[in-house]
């Protein structure tokens, strides 16, 4: 796997430095933005693996953020926040957020979201991939192709995502991985998926 990427969006630099220093220690890749309009602005070039968004942000209501995100990106969205009320934690959900954490939070905690999100990422994935084989039974599927129709058009140059993630689906659907009987290589060109 690539270093997961996570876009944090919070304006207090205690927090900020507090969890640069808990990811970066842990193998993510983290940018940093201290506004709501930055923060769209990072989630959109970065194309993060998690977005973290506090909901009192400087210029914007998070809750905005997230709506804004949520027009063009499932990615999994975490909500930090001092506003630890089960009405906030709806509104929150419902403007789109995958986990709320209120704060103040341990390390422990919020690693162990970002670990669920990552999941539940790469499950939602492996399905595209799988079933993306399937739409194509028998036909040679190139690596252009899976990443376009996986990933998004934004993803085609990643072919190292469709070698993890075809190691994974081999893992739990062939009997001996290293020597696949239906998730098939066509070296140097994609996969195919054998249809009997
Ligand atoms: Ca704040």
């Amino acid at each position: 796997m690539p270093d997961p990427v996570v876009v944090l969006i919070e304006d207090e630099p205690q927090i900020r430095k507090f969890l640069r220093a808990t990811l970066e220690g842990h193998g993510y890749r983290l940018f940093e933005a201290t506004s709501g309009a930055d923060g769209v602005v990072e989630v959109g070039s970065r194309q993060p693996d998690v977005v973290i968004v506090d909901l009192g942000l400087p210029d914007m209501d998070g809750l905005d953020v997230i709506r804004r995100v949520r027009e063009w990106t499932d990615v999994p969205v975490i909500v930090l926040s001092a506003r630890g009320g089960e009405r906030d934690k709806v509104t929150a959900l419902d403007a789109g957020a995958d986990d709320y954490v209120g704060k103040p939070f341990g390390a422990g905690e919020l690693l162990a979201r970002i670990r669920v999100a990552l999941r539940h990422t790469a499950g939602a994935s492996e399905y595209r991939l799988l079933t993306t084989l399937i739409h194509h039974a028998g036909k040679v599927v190139t690596h252009q192709q899976v990443l376009r129709e996986v990933w998004g058009p934004s993803h085609t140059e990643q072919a190292h995502y469709v070698r993890v993630y075809m190691a994974h689906l081999r893992q739990k659907l062939e009997a001996e991985p290293a020597r696949p009987r239906y998730l098939l290589t066509e070296p140097g060109v994609g996969y195919r998926l054998a249809a009997e």
